[in-house]
């Protein structure tokens, strides 16, 4: 099977942000990647950004998926972008539950697997749609189990695929793979990763979404202080290994955080020999 390949942003919010992205993913669109997504802010925050980067990307002729979740918005709010989306050409969405956002209060989320439930019963097959997954398990879930059985109501309600949160643990990945293979998901399910480059930032995004930064990382980190770039090399280098080792295991492509940044993908894409792998 052929692998796929993913690069993932967030939507600028200034002038500045939306011109560096627009180099960033004509830079990162020569790699040939399959395609790229947009998040969508906690609660629908960046919506209205995150429609407006999808359709300035689609109007270069670049594949999107946009990230959706339900947030604070009805259903005729979702309708209505996913019908713009359909408009413009998408045909992949990245569909998630989504976390409350701050001065939300106790505000219900929608699980994801509704959100998937929603898509196809309005849009049939039109869109293919990726949900997340968690090797190291969602922080709110109680058990392993139950992680992996709402992973496969996901799939169930008709998903295509999912992309995982980010791990610094190729074990953890084929652990996982291997639970949901245990209970009937066949889906592919495409790994995430992260290159690392501010430590600090790093280990507090990690803490909030319950990926584990292993010990002997976070020490190497830690000693490299300010010193930007022996963390970017040292960064490049357990990443290239992790993705290598997640390829030779069989993983069916890599999704990767970009952070709107070039380099620390291109160079991990490079040293994986991707171009050459599609
Ligand atoms: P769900 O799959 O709905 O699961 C959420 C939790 O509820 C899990 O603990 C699960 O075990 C549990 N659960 C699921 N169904 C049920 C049920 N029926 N009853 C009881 N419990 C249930 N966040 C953003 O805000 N914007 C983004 O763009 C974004 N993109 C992401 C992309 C990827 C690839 C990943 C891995 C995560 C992304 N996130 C994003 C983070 C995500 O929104 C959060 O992790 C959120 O807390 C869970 O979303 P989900 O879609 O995985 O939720």
């Amino acid at each position: 099977m052929t692998k796929r390949f993913s690069f993932e942003f967030f939507p600028p919010k200034t002038d500045a942000g939306r011109e560096n992205l627009k180099t960033t993913r004509q830079t990162l669109n020569a790699l040939g990647p399959d395609f790229f997504s947009v998040t969508y802010g906690a609660g629908g925050s960046t919506r209205d950004n995150t429609r407006d980067t999808i359709l300035a990307m689609r109007s270069e002729g670049i594949s999107v998926a946009p990230h959706l979740s339900f947030g604070g918005d009805d259903e005729a709010t979702i309708l209505q972008l996913l019908k713009d989306y359909q408009t413009a050409g998408v045909d992949r969405i990245v569909a998630l539950r989504g976390d409350v956002p701050s001065g939300m209060g106790a505000a219900r989320l929608i699980y994801a697997s509704e959100l998937v439930a929603f898509i196809r019963k309005h849009f049939g097959k039109a869109f293919h749609i990726e949900v997340a997954a968690y090797p190291e398990i969602h922080p709110d879930a109680k058990t392993y189990a139950e992680d992996v059985a709402y992973l496969k109501a996901k799939f169930d309600a008709g998903a295509d695929s999912a992309l995982t949160q980010y791990f610094y643990n190729a074990d953890a990945y084929f652990y996982f793979v291997e639970r949901c293979a245990s209970i009937g998901i066949d889906q592919p399910i495409v790994p995430g990763l992260m290159p690392i480059t501010n430590f600090q930032n790093l280990a507090r995004f990690s803490r909030n979404c319950g990926a584990e930064i292993p010990r002997w990382i976070s020490k190497r980190l830690e000693g490299y202080g300010d010193d930007a770039d022996s963390v970017f090399k040292f960064g490049i280098e357990v990443v290239t290994r992790i993705g290598e080792q997640l390829l030779a295991g069989g993983a069916p492509g890599l999704h990767f955080y970009s952070m709107n940044q070039v380099e620390p993908t291109r160079t991990i894409w490079n040293n994986l020999k991707l171009s050459e792998a599609k």
